[in-house]
């Protein structure tokens, strides 16, 4: 079983009070599939442009990710330029240049068709729409959004959400979606617009699971620094999608489990500038901290009880 996702690929640049960097790859495809990979394969689709880097297609290659739908196109990359505060909950958008994403509507290759498992990272609600209507069968879809398209085509974002499985927003996306500041109407006005699932990320607060019979709570992994908060909802969806993909399907305690591996998968990609964390991680890295996650959570804390 594999996934196949859309979203940006990217340059960045980024800018948080840790510092900045410039023509980063990034985009919320990169970051899923850098991160989803660990779990099962990934296949991604995307546009990119003539100053796209070689070395770059050759990163995500290296790491088992199938690029035969990452298409090269006249004009230039996606760019993005992030600003975030003091604060890094907050962040401006100072620049976002769509390049050849402009007018992008992807033919998948046949066996992407078949895919199981569909993830419709952070781009056009009409590109995701395009890509979601050619796959058969999907079991599971699941979609992420951001206040700019939110705002530029809350049209198109509305009619796909009957379609979608597990929507992950942010708390700012969530209440600007569905028009409620309090985050539990909001997540259960997202359910009533469609979506079965709503996970609401609230950055170092964690997340909220909200399904038909039931609500989740996690914690965000406590971090004493955190350099970069770009590409963590990615990190987040990545763990969530594939912990489902090596589950093989979804109920509620394999998506509560899910949702913990995408904390996780979350809480690495801030620790360093852009996806170098990603790059840098291995299969154990993240087992080692899920098992702290779920210490750190675990009310009977059964190692002290025996002591
Ligand atoms: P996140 O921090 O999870 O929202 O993801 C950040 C990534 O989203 C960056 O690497 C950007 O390249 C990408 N991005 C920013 N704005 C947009 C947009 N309007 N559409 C698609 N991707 C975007």
């Amino acid at each position: 079983m594999s996934i196949v996702a859309v979203g940006a690929v990217a340059y960045d640049t980024i800018e948080t009070p840790h510092g900045t960097v410039s023509g980063a790859l990034g985009g919320s495809l990169s970051y899923f599939a850098l991160g989803a990979r660990f779990f099962g394969p990934v296949s991604i689709v995307a546009a990119v442009g003539e100053d796209f880097r070689e070395e770059d297609r050759q990163l995500f290659v290296d790491r088992g990710i199938d690029t035969r739908a990452l298409v090269p196109r006249p004009g230039k990359t996606f760019h993005w330029h992030g600003r975030y505060h003091e604060d890094m909950n907050i962040r401006d958008s100072v620049a976002t240049e769509l390049g050849v994403f402009g007018d992008f509507m992807p033919e998948l290759l046949p066996d992407q068709r078949r895919a199981d498992f569909v993830f419709l990272a952070n781009i056009s609600p009409q590109l995701q729409e395009h890509v979601l209507s050619q796959v058969f069968s999907p079991r599971i879809v699941a979609a992420d959004t951001i206040k700019f398209w939110i705002e530029n085509d809350l049209a198109g974002f509305v009619r796909l959400m009957p379609r979608i499985d597990i929507l992950t927003v942010n708390d700012e996306e969530a209440r600007l979606l569905t028009g409620e500041h309090n985050l539990v109407r909001a997540g259960r006005a997202i359910l009533k617009m469609g979506a079965r699932i709503a996970l609401i990320k609230r950055g170092e607060y964690g997340v909220l699971q909200f399904s038909p019979d039931s609500m989740f709570a996690v914690p965000a992994w406590p971090l004493e620094e955190v350099v970069d908060p770009t590409g963590a909802g990615d990190a987040f969806a990545a763990g969530v999608m594939g912990w489902l993909v090596r589950s093989g399907g979804m109920n509620e305690s394999i998506l509560r489990t899910a949702v913990i591996y995408g904390s996780v998968m979350g809480s690495f990609v801030v620790e360093r500038f852009s996806i170098e964390r990603l790059l840098a991680l291995t299969w154990e890295d993240i087992e080692r901290r899920y098992r702290a996650f779920i210490e750190l959570t675990d009310s009977h804390y059964s190692r002290w009880m025996s002591q």
